[in-house]
Protein backbone atom coordinates (compact mmCIF):
# COMPACT_ATOMS: atom_id res chain seq x y z
CA UNK A 1 0.00 0.00 0.00
CA UNK A 2 1.28 3.44 -0.61
CA UNK A 3 2.82 5.57 2.44
CA UNK A 4 0.40 7.93 3.59
CA UNK A 5 2.40 11.28 3.91
CA UNK A 6 -0.45 12.66 5.84
CA UNK A 7 -0.81 10.05 8.59
CA UNK A 8 -1.07 11.69 11.67
CA UNK A 9 -2.20 15.21 10.14
CA UNK A 10 -4.76 17.16 12.08
CA UNK A 11 -8.39 17.94 10.08
CA UNK A 12 -7.69 21.48 10.70
CA UNK A 13 -5.36 24.28 10.97
CA UNK A 14 -5.12 28.00 11.78
CA UNK A 15 -2.65 27.87 8.51
CA UNK A 16 -1.90 25.96 5.71
CA UNK A 17 1.31 26.62 3.93
CA UNK A 18 1.55 25.35 0.25
CA UNK A 19 5.36 25.30 -0.17
CA UNK A 20 8.58 24.80 1.72
CA UNK A 21 10.73 27.76 -0.61
CA UNK A 22 12.45 29.81 1.74
CA UNK A 23 9.43 32.48 2.07
CA UNK A 24 7.02 29.59 2.58
CA UNK A 25 9.15 28.33 5.23
CA UNK A 26 9.74 31.55 6.78
CA UNK A 27 5.94 32.35 7.37
CA UNK A 28 5.13 28.99 8.46
CA UNK A 29 7.81 29.88 11.44
CA UNK A 30 6.89 33.40 12.03
CA UNK A 31 3.15 32.18 12.44
CA UNK A 32 3.91 29.29 14.83
CA UNK A 33 6.22 30.95 16.82
CA UNK A 34 2.74 33.32 17.06
CA UNK A 35 1.06 30.31 18.52
CA UNK A 36 -0.61 28.99 15.19
CA UNK A 37 -1.04 26.00 14.23
CA UNK A 38 0.46 25.43 10.97
CA UNK A 39 0.55 22.83 8.50
CA UNK A 40 3.18 23.14 5.57
CA UNK A 41 3.10 21.13 2.65
CA UNK A 42 5.76 20.30 0.15
CA UNK A 43 5.24 18.46 -2.91
CA UNK A 44 8.95 17.33 -3.16
CA UNK A 45 10.90 14.80 -1.15
CA UNK A 46 12.65 17.70 0.72
CA UNK A 47 12.30 20.94 2.09
CA UNK A 48 13.89 24.25 0.75
CA UNK A 49 12.56 24.89 -2.85
CA UNK A 50 14.76 26.44 -5.04
CA UNK A 51 17.36 26.62 -1.88
CA UNK A 52 18.07 23.11 -2.43
CA UNK A 53 21.09 20.89 -3.00
CA UNK A 54 21.56 17.29 -4.11
CA UNK A 55 24.00 14.29 -3.53
CA UNK A 56 26.22 12.62 -5.76
CA UNK A 57 28.39 9.49 -5.71
CA UNK A 58 31.86 9.92 -3.97
CA UNK A 59 30.22 12.22 -1.34
CA UNK A 60 30.10 15.48 -4.14
CA UNK A 61 27.22 18.05 -2.99
CA UNK A 62 25.68 20.62 -5.27
CA UNK A 63 23.92 23.63 -4.23
CA UNK A 64 21.69 24.78 -6.81
CA UNK A 65 20.86 28.77 -5.92
CA UNK A 66 23.74 29.20 -3.23
CA UNK A 67 25.80 32.14 -5.18
CA UNK A 68 25.32 34.90 -2.96
CA UNK A 69 22.95 36.86 -1.28
CA UNK A 70 23.16 40.61 0.49
CA UNK A 71 23.72 41.08 3.96
CA UNK A 72 20.63 41.98 5.27
CA UNK A 73 19.68 38.25 5.29
CA UNK A 74 21.97 38.19 8.10
CA UNK A 75 19.42 40.42 10.58
CA UNK A 76 16.32 38.81 8.83
CA UNK A 77 17.98 35.37 9.31
CA UNK A 78 18.31 36.71 13.13
CA UNK A 79 15.07 37.71 13.61
CA UNK A 80 12.97 35.23 12.04
CA UNK A 81 14.81 32.34 12.32
CA UNK A 82 17.55 31.41 14.64
CA UNK A 83 21.23 33.47 15.26
CA UNK A 84 22.54 30.34 14.92
CA UNK A 85 21.69 30.41 11.18
CA UNK A 86 22.84 34.18 11.33
CA UNK A 87 25.98 33.35 12.46
CA UNK A 88 26.76 31.09 9.40
CA UNK A 89 26.78 33.34 7.34
CA UNK A 90 29.99 35.04 5.70
CA UNK A 91 30.97 37.38 3.53
CA UNK A 92 32.12 36.03 0.00
CA UNK A 93 35.09 38.65 -1.19
CA UNK A 94 36.21 37.24 -4.68
CA UNK A 95 33.84 38.70 -7.16
CA UNK A 96 35.15 38.88 -10.99
CA UNK A 97 34.39 40.05 -14.51
CA UNK A 98 35.70 38.60 -17.10
CA UNK A 99 34.62 40.02 -20.99
CA UNK A 100 36.00 41.23 -24.15
CA UNK A 101 35.93 44.99 -22.47
CA UNK A 102 37.16 44.83 -18.85
CA UNK A 103 38.83 42.01 -16.42
CA UNK A 104 37.33 43.50 -12.77
CA UNK A 105 37.65 41.59 -9.38
CA UNK A 106 35.85 43.59 -6.90
CA UNK A 107 34.48 43.16 -3.08
CA UNK A 108 30.97 44.26 -4.84
CA UNK A 109 30.69 47.15 -2.29
CA UNK A 110 29.98 50.52 -2.65
CA UNK A 111 33.34 51.43 -1.57
CA UNK A 112 35.31 49.11 -4.14
CA UNK A 113 32.53 49.68 -6.62
CA UNK A 114 32.80 53.65 -6.38
CA UNK A 115 36.95 52.89 -7.04
CA UNK A 116 36.85 50.91 -10.11
CA UNK A 117 34.14 52.89 -11.89
CA UNK A 118 36.45 55.69 -11.01
CA UNK A 119 39.60 54.50 -11.60
CA UNK A 120 39.28 51.79 -14.35
CA UNK A 121 35.85 53.60 -15.88
CA UNK A 122 36.96 57.14 -15.57
CA UNK A 123 33.56 58.50 -14.01
CA UNK A 124 33.75 61.31 -11.82
CA UNK A 125 33.65 61.40 -7.89
CA UNK A 126 30.72 63.12 -8.10
CA UNK A 127 28.34 61.17 -10.74
CA UNK A 128 29.00 58.00 -8.60
CA UNK A 129 28.31 59.26 -5.25
CA UNK A 130 24.47 61.14 -7.02
CA UNK A 131 24.08 57.39 -8.48
CA UNK A 132 24.37 55.46 -5.97
CA UNK A 133 22.49 57.99 -3.65
CA UNK A 134 19.84 57.51 -6.23
CA UNK A 135 19.27 54.19 -6.23
CA UNK A 136 20.01 54.06 -2.44
CA UNK A 137 16.70 56.06 -2.12
CA UNK A 138 14.39 54.60 -4.58
CA UNK A 139 11.89 52.43 -2.62
CA UNK A 140 8.85 50.71 -3.65
CA UNK A 141 6.13 53.72 -3.70
CA UNK A 142 8.12 55.69 -6.32
CA UNK A 143 7.60 56.23 -10.16
CA UNK A 144 7.42 53.01 -11.65
CA UNK A 145 7.47 54.32 -15.31
CA UNK A 146 11.25 54.95 -15.35
CA UNK A 147 12.95 51.57 -16.42
CA UNK A 148 16.42 50.94 -15.53
CA UNK A 149 18.01 51.35 -18.96
CA UNK A 150 16.60 55.18 -18.63
CA UNK A 151 18.53 55.16 -15.08
CA UNK A 152 21.87 54.20 -17.04
CA UNK A 153 21.56 56.64 -20.08
CA UNK A 154 20.74 59.85 -17.07
CA UNK A 155 24.10 59.07 -15.38
CA UNK A 156 26.62 57.13 -18.06
CA UNK A 157 25.12 57.84 -21.58
CA UNK A 158 26.44 55.25 -24.22
CA UNK A 159 28.61 53.76 -21.42
CA UNK A 160 27.87 49.90 -22.54
CA UNK A 161 30.59 48.85 -20.57
CA UNK A 162 29.43 50.60 -17.39
CA UNK A 163 26.30 49.21 -17.78
CA UNK A 164 27.13 45.89 -18.01
CA UNK A 165 29.27 46.10 -14.70
CA UNK A 166 26.40 47.86 -12.68
CA UNK A 167 23.42 44.98 -14.75
CA UNK A 168 25.29 41.80 -15.32
CA UNK A 169 25.38 40.68 -11.84
CA UNK A 170 21.50 41.54 -11.07
CA UNK A 171 20.33 39.97 -13.89
CA UNK A 172 22.08 36.92 -13.31
CA UNK A 173 20.80 37.50 -9.32
CA UNK A 174 17.10 38.05 -10.42
CA UNK A 175 16.47 37.80 -13.96
CA UNK A 176 15.49 41.53 -14.83
CA UNK A 177 16.17 43.67 -17.61
CA UNK A 178 16.92 47.24 -18.92
CA UNK A 179 12.70 47.09 -19.69
CA UNK A 180 12.17 46.59 -16.07
CA UNK A 181 10.81 49.77 -13.68
CA UNK A 182 13.85 51.34 -12.37
CA UNK A 183 13.52 50.76 -8.59
CA UNK A 184 13.66 47.11 -9.20
CA UNK A 185 17.11 47.41 -10.06
CA UNK A 186 18.46 50.38 -7.52
CA UNK A 187 16.56 48.34 -4.40
CA UNK A 188 18.62 44.99 -5.38
CA UNK A 189 21.60 46.83 -6.45
CA UNK A 190 21.38 49.05 -3.32
CA UNK A 191 20.98 45.98 -1.13
CA UNK A 192 24.14 44.14 -2.25
CA UNK A 193 26.15 47.70 -2.09
CA UNK A 194 25.22 47.62 1.22
CA UNK A 195 27.94 45.46 2.37
CA UNK A 196 28.47 42.80 -0.36
CA UNK A 197 27.81 39.71 -1.62
CA UNK A 198 27.03 36.61 1.24
CA UNK A 199 26.18 32.78 1.11
CA UNK A 200 25.51 30.40 4.01
CA UNK A 201 28.63 28.99 5.21
CA UNK A 202 28.37 24.66 5.45
CA UNK A 203 25.96 24.87 2.18
CA UNK A 204 21.82 24.49 1.47
CA UNK A 205 21.61 20.96 3.01
CA UNK A 206 23.22 22.14 6.80
CA UNK A 207 20.76 25.67 6.06
CA UNK A 208 17.67 23.68 5.44
CA UNK A 209 17.79 21.23 7.71
CA UNK A 210 18.75 23.62 10.65
CA UNK A 211 15.69 25.85 9.18
CA UNK A 212 13.53 22.33 9.75
CA UNK A 213 14.80 21.70 13.33
CA UNK A 214 13.52 24.85 14.12
CA UNK A 215 10.16 24.67 12.19
CA UNK A 216 9.61 21.47 14.05
CA UNK A 217 10.75 23.18 17.64
CA UNK A 218 8.02 25.94 17.08
CA UNK A 219 5.38 23.27 16.33
CA UNK A 220 5.00 23.09 12.45
CA UNK A 221 3.57 20.21 10.77
CA UNK A 222 5.83 19.07 8.31
CA UNK A 223 4.62 17.13 5.61
CA UNK A 224 6.71 16.70 2.04
CA UNK A 225 5.45 14.30 -0.95
CA UNK A 226 2.38 16.45 -0.02
CA UNK A 227 0.94 17.86 -3.55
CA UNK A 228 -2.00 20.66 -3.16
CA UNK A 229 -4.29 19.68 -6.04
CA UNK A 230 -6.79 22.40 -4.95
CA UNK A 231 -7.72 25.17 -2.84
CA UNK A 232 -11.58 25.39 -1.02
CA UNK A 233 -12.96 28.47 -1.32
CA UNK A 234 -16.18 28.88 0.73
CA UNK A 235 -18.65 31.84 0.50
CA UNK A 236 -15.66 34.20 -0.71
CA UNK A 237 -13.20 32.89 2.04
CA UNK A 238 -10.55 30.61 2.10
CA UNK A 239 -11.65 26.87 4.11
CA UNK A 240 -9.53 24.37 3.31
CA UNK A 241 -7.04 22.20 0.95
CA UNK A 242 -7.41 19.30 -0.81
CA UNK A 243 -3.87 17.28 -0.97
CA UNK A 244 -2.54 13.98 -1.82
CA UNK A 245 -6.89 13.18 -2.19
CA UNK A 246 -7.66 14.34 1.96
CA UNK A 247 -9.51 17.48 2.51
CA UNK A 248 -7.79 19.22 5.30
CA UNK A 249 -9.08 22.23 7.09
CA UNK A 250 -7.83 25.87 7.49
CA UNK A 251 -8.54 29.56 8.42
CA UNK A 252 -5.83 30.95 6.20
CA UNK A 253 -3.93 29.34 3.56
CA UNK A 254 -0.63 31.11 2.15
CA UNK A 255 0.63 29.73 -1.69
CA UNK A 256 4.36 29.90 -1.39
CA UNK A 257 3.65 27.99 -5.20
CA UNK A 258 3.66 30.77 -8.48
CA UNK A 259 1.43 33.42 -8.10
CA UNK A 260 0.18 32.66 -11.75
CA UNK A 261 -0.85 29.00 -10.83
CA UNK A 262 -2.23 29.66 -7.08
CA UNK A 263 -4.50 31.55 -8.60
CA UNK A 264 -5.73 30.16 -12.49
CA UNK A 265 -5.00 26.71 -11.43
CA UNK A 266 -4.82 26.10 -7.14
CA UNK A 267 -7.90 28.04 -6.64
CA UNK A 268 -9.75 28.25 -10.37
CA UNK A 269 -11.09 31.40 -12.39
CA UNK A 270 -14.11 31.38 -11.58
CA UNK A 271 -13.73 32.34 -7.71
CA UNK A 272 -12.01 35.50 -8.41
CA UNK A 273 -13.69 38.96 -9.89
CA UNK A 274 -13.39 38.94 -13.90
CA UNK A 275 -10.91 41.78 -14.27
CA UNK A 276 -8.34 40.41 -11.00
CA UNK A 277 -8.29 36.97 -13.59
CA UNK A 278 -7.67 39.29 -16.39
CA UNK A 279 -4.63 40.63 -14.46
CA UNK A 280 -3.23 37.42 -13.25
CA UNK A 281 -3.05 36.25 -16.86
CA UNK A 282 -1.03 39.48 -18.10
CA UNK A 283 1.53 38.75 -15.44
CA UNK A 284 4.83 37.58 -17.00
CA UNK A 285 6.83 34.99 -15.95
CA UNK A 286 10.38 35.51 -15.23
CA UNK A 287 13.16 34.12 -17.17
CA UNK A 288 14.32 30.39 -15.92
CA UNK A 289 18.15 28.55 -16.21
CA UNK A 290 20.39 25.94 -16.63
CA UNK A 291 22.94 24.56 -15.12
CA UNK A 292 26.57 23.32 -15.06
CA UNK A 293 27.69 21.10 -12.05
CA UNK A 294 31.29 19.70 -11.86
CA UNK A 295 32.83 18.15 -9.27
CA UNK A 296 36.58 17.38 -9.00
CA UNK A 297 37.62 13.81 -8.07
CA UNK A 298 38.42 13.37 -4.30
CA UNK A 299 42.16 15.15 -3.67
CA UNK A 300 42.14 17.46 -6.61
CA UNK A 301 41.99 20.71 -6.30
CA UNK A 302 41.85 24.30 -7.86
CA UNK A 303 43.95 27.35 -7.24
CA UNK A 304 41.82 30.37 -6.20
CA UNK A 305 40.09 31.46 -8.60
CA UNK A 306 37.27 34.10 -6.47
CA UNK A 307 34.06 32.94 -5.60
CA UNK A 308 31.83 33.94 -8.47
CA UNK A 309 32.78 34.86 -12.00
CA UNK A 310 30.96 36.80 -14.25
CA UNK A 311 32.26 34.70 -17.91
CA UNK A 312 31.04 36.78 -21.05
CA UNK A 313 32.18 36.10 -24.66
CA UNK A 314 29.78 39.24 -26.23
CA UNK A 315 30.35 42.91 -25.90
CA UNK A 316 27.93 45.08 -24.04
CA UNK A 317 24.98 44.48 -21.55
CA UNK A 318 23.00 41.88 -24.29
CA UNK A 319 19.86 40.28 -22.28
CA UNK A 320 19.24 38.22 -25.85
CA UNK A 321 22.68 36.81 -25.85
CA UNK A 322 22.33 35.73 -22.09
CA UNK A 323 19.21 34.26 -22.07
CA UNK A 324 20.41 32.47 -25.38
CA UNK A 325 20.84 28.47 -25.85
CA UNK A 326 23.92 29.47 -27.68
CA UNK A 327 25.64 30.16 -24.46
CA UNK A 328 28.15 33.08 -24.36
CA UNK A 329 27.82 33.91 -20.74
CA UNK A 330 28.38 32.00 -17.47
CA UNK A 331 28.59 32.65 -13.71
CA UNK A 332 30.51 30.30 -12.12
CA UNK A 333 30.26 29.73 -8.49
CA UNK A 334 33.44 28.25 -6.95
CA UNK A 335 33.06 26.18 -3.59
CA UNK A 336 35.96 25.02 -2.00
CA UNK A 337 36.23 23.24 1.17
CA UNK A 338 36.07 26.28 3.53
CA UNK A 339 32.69 26.59 1.74
CA UNK A 340 31.34 23.30 3.71
CA UNK A 341 33.63 22.77 6.46
CA UNK A 342 34.49 19.49 7.12
CA UNK A 343 34.49 18.48 3.78
CA UNK A 344 37.01 18.41 1.33
CA UNK A 345 35.47 18.97 -2.03
CA UNK A 346 36.19 21.15 -5.05
CA UNK A 347 32.89 22.15 -6.74
CA UNK A 348 31.90 24.65 -9.60
CA UNK A 349 28.51 25.15 -10.81
CA UNK A 350 27.85 27.10 -13.87
CA UNK A 351 24.27 28.96 -14.41
CA UNK A 352 23.31 30.62 -17.33
CA UNK A 353 19.95 32.64 -17.68
CA UNK A 354 17.28 30.54 -19.94
CA UNK A 355 14.27 30.97 -21.87
CA UNK A 356 12.07 27.65 -21.51
CA UNK A 357 10.36 28.22 -25.00
CA UNK A 358 14.16 27.17 -26.41
CA UNK A 359 14.21 24.19 -24.14
CA UNK A 360 10.29 22.59 -23.76
CA UNK A 361 9.86 21.17 -27.47
CA UNK A 362 13.40 19.43 -27.99
CA UNK A 363 12.61 15.53 -28.65
CA UNK A 364 14.10 13.51 -25.63
CA UNK A 365 17.37 12.46 -28.40
CA UNK A 366 17.62 16.62 -28.86
CA UNK A 367 17.25 17.27 -25.18
CA UNK A 368 19.80 14.66 -24.19
CA UNK A 369 22.67 15.95 -26.75
CA UNK A 370 21.63 19.92 -26.13
CA UNK A 371 22.76 18.76 -22.42
CA UNK A 372 25.83 17.22 -23.48
CA UNK A 373 26.89 20.25 -25.91
CA UNK A 374 26.07 22.87 -22.92
CA UNK A 375 28.22 20.14 -20.69
CA UNK A 376 30.99 20.20 -23.05
CA UNK A 377 31.04 23.99 -24.08
CA UNK A 378 31.18 24.91 -20.21
CA UNK A 379 33.99 22.48 -19.47
CA UNK A 380 35.85 24.22 -22.51
CA UNK A 381 35.17 27.55 -20.94
CA UNK A 382 35.90 26.52 -17.80
CA UNK A 383 39.27 25.40 -18.95
CA UNK A 384 40.58 28.87 -19.40
CA UNK A 385 40.43 29.95 -16.12
CA UNK A 386 41.20 26.47 -14.59
CA UNK A 387 43.76 24.84 -17.39
CA UNK A 388 43.20 20.86 -17.16
CA UNK A 389 40.08 20.67 -15.04
CA UNK A 390 38.87 18.34 -17.90
CA UNK A 391 40.96 15.78 -16.54
CA UNK A 392 40.13 16.24 -12.83
CA UNK A 393 36.74 16.20 -13.41
CA UNK A 394 34.63 13.11 -11.06
CA UNK A 395 31.28 13.97 -11.90
CA UNK A 396 29.35 16.42 -14.21
CA UNK A 397 25.89 17.23 -15.17
CA UNK A 398 23.22 19.44 -16.18
CA UNK A 399 19.85 20.99 -15.40
CA UNK A 400 18.04 22.96 -17.53
CA UNK A 401 14.54 25.32 -17.81
CA UNK A 402 12.61 21.04 -17.72
CA UNK A 403 14.66 20.55 -14.56
CA UNK A 404 13.47 23.39 -12.27
CA UNK A 405 10.10 22.78 -13.31
CA UNK A 406 9.88 19.70 -13.15
CA UNK A 407 11.12 20.14 -9.11
CA UNK A 408 9.67 23.10 -8.11
CA UNK A 409 6.49 22.92 -10.54
CA UNK A 410 7.14 26.60 -11.24
CA UNK A 411 5.38 27.69 -14.51
CA UNK A 412 8.08 27.02 -17.35
CA UNK A 413 10.47 26.45 -14.50
CA UNK A 414 11.33 30.45 -13.65
CA UNK A 415 13.49 30.56 -11.31
CA UNK A 416 12.85 34.03 -10.00
CA UNK A 417 9.29 34.15 -10.00
CA UNK A 418 7.18 36.54 -11.85
CA UNK A 419 7.94 39.98 -13.40
CA UNK A 420 7.06 43.18 -11.84
CA UNK A 421 3.83 43.42 -12.04
CA UNK A 422 3.03 39.68 -9.99
CA UNK A 423 3.80 41.67 -6.76
CA UNK A 424 0.51 43.34 -7.38
CA UNK A 425 -1.37 40.38 -8.13
CA UNK A 426 0.37 38.65 -5.25
CA UNK A 427 -1.05 41.44 -2.90
CA UNK A 428 -4.48 41.60 -3.88
CA UNK A 429 -5.51 37.70 -3.21
CA UNK A 430 -6.74 38.71 0.32
CA UNK A 431 -8.74 41.59 -1.07
CA UNK A 432 -10.39 38.86 -3.58
CA UNK A 433 -10.97 35.86 -1.26
CA UNK A 434 -10.62 36.24 2.66
CA UNK A 435 -7.74 34.43 4.14
CA UNK A 436 -5.83 33.97 0.78
CA UNK A 437 -2.27 34.65 0.81
CA UNK A 438 0.45 34.85 -1.55
CA UNK A 439 4.19 34.40 -0.45
CA UNK A 440 6.79 33.86 -2.93
CA UNK A 441 9.10 35.38 -5.83
CA UNK A 442 7.58 38.22 -7.21
CA UNK A 443 8.24 41.36 -8.89
CA UNK A 444 11.99 41.01 -8.59
CA UNK A 445 12.30 42.81 -5.36
CA UNK A 446 10.83 39.77 -3.40
CA UNK A 447 12.74 37.18 -5.06
CA UNK A 448 16.01 35.85 -4.50
CA UNK A 449 17.07 34.34 -1.11
CA UNK A 450 16.44 37.60 0.77
CA UNK A 451 13.40 39.10 -0.75
CA UNK A 452 11.90 35.58 -0.48
CA UNK A 453 12.29 35.52 3.07
CA UNK A 454 10.72 38.89 3.82
CA UNK A 455 8.48 38.79 1.90
CA UNK A 456 7.50 35.75 3.88
CA UNK A 457 7.49 37.71 6.98
CA UNK A 458 5.13 40.58 5.69
CA UNK A 459 2.69 38.16 4.50
CA UNK A 460 2.99 36.02 7.68
CA UNK A 461 1.97 39.25 9.96
CA UNK A 462 -1.09 40.01 7.37
CA UNK A 463 -2.57 36.66 7.79
CA UNK A 464 -1.75 36.82 11.62
CA UNK A 465 -4.00 39.95 11.47
CA UNK A 466 -6.24 38.09 9.79
CA UNK A 467 -7.05 35.46 12.17
CA UNK A 468 -6.69 37.76 15.20
CA UNK A 469 -10.16 38.89 15.57
CA UNK A 470 -10.70 42.48 16.38
CA UNK A 471 -12.06 43.50 19.54
CA UNK A 472 -15.31 44.78 18.48
CA UNK A 473 -15.83 41.47 16.75
CA UNK A 474 -14.53 39.06 19.89
C1 LIG B 1 19.66 28.44 -10.78
C2 LIG B 1 19.21 29.43 -9.77
C3 LIG B 1 20.14 30.27 -9.18
C4 LIG B 1 19.73 31.20 -8.22
N1 LIG B 1 20.68 31.98 -7.63
C5 LIG B 1 20.33 32.82 -6.62
C6 LIG B 1 21.30 33.56 -5.92
O1 LIG B 1 22.48 33.47 -6.18
N2 LIG B 1 20.89 34.40 -4.94
C7 LIG B 1 19.58 34.52 -4.60
O2 LIG B 1 19.28 35.29 -3.69
N3 LIG B 1 18.63 33.80 -5.25
C8 LIG B 1 18.97 32.97 -6.25
N4 LIG B 1 18.02 32.24 -6.90
C9 LIG B 1 16.61 32.50 -6.61
C10 LIG B 1 16.16 31.95 -5.27
O3 LIG B 1 16.64 30.65 -5.10
C11 LIG B 1 14.64 31.95 -5.24
O4 LIG B 1 14.17 33.26 -5.58
C12 LIG B 1 14.06 31.60 -3.89
O5 LIG B 1 14.71 30.47 -3.33
C13 LIG B 1 12.58 31.32 -4.11
O6 LIG B 1 11.93 31.08 -2.91
P1 LIG B 1 10.35 31.02 -2.86
O7 LIG B 1 9.96 31.11 -1.46
O8 LIG B 1 9.78 32.02 -3.81
O9 LIG B 1 9.88 29.61 -3.34
P2 LIG B 1 10.43 28.42 -4.22
O10 LIG B 1 11.82 28.14 -3.89
O11 LIG B 1 10.06 28.69 -5.61
O12 LIG B 1 9.57 27.22 -3.64
C14 LIG B 1 8.23 26.99 -3.91
C15 LIG B 1 7.90 25.64 -3.30
O13 LIG B 1 6.52 25.36 -3.47
C16 LIG B 1 6.38 23.97 -3.76
N5 LIG B 1 5.09 23.78 -4.44
C17 LIG B 1 4.66 24.37 -5.58
N6 LIG B 1 3.41 23.95 -5.87
C18 LIG B 1 3.04 23.09 -4.87
C19 LIG B 1 1.85 22.35 -4.61
N7 LIG B 1 0.79 22.42 -5.43
N8 LIG B 1 1.80 21.57 -3.50
C20 LIG B 1 2.88 21.50 -2.65
N9 LIG B 1 4.01 22.18 -2.86
C21 LIG B 1 4.10 22.97 -3.96
C22 LIG B 1 7.57 23.67 -4.65
O14 LIG B 1 7.86 22.30 -4.71
C23 LIG B 1 8.66 24.49 -3.96
O15 LIG B 1 9.32 23.74 -2.96
C24 LIG B 1 18.37 31.30 -7.87
C25 LIG B 1 17.44 30.44 -8.45
C26 LIG B 1 17.85 29.51 -9.39
C27 LIG B 1 16.85 28.58 -9.98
Amino acid sequence: MAKDFLKGAKDHYDVVVIGSGLAGMTSANVLARQGRSVLLLEQHYQLGGMATWFKRRNKHIFDISLHGFPHGMVKSCRKYWTKDIADSIIQLKGIRFENPQFSVRTTFDRENFSQILEERFGVSKETIQRFFDTARSMNFFDDQAKTTGELFEEFFPGRDDIIRFLMEPITYANGSTLEDPAITYGIVFSNFMHKGVFTFEGGTDVLVSKMKDELEKNGVDLRIRTLVEKIEITDGKVTGVVVNGRRIGCGALISNANVKSTVLNLVGEDKFEKEFVEEAKAVRLNNSSCQVYLALKPGESFPDQGDLLFHSEHTGFDIDAMLSRNISSRTFSFYYPKTRPGHDRYVVVSSTNANYEDWKNLSEEEYKAAKEEMIESTIDCLEKYVPGVREQLDHVEASTPRTFEFYTRHLNGASFGTKFEGLEVSKKLPEQIGGLYHAGSVGIIMSGWLGAVNYGVIVSNEVDKYLTPSPVNA
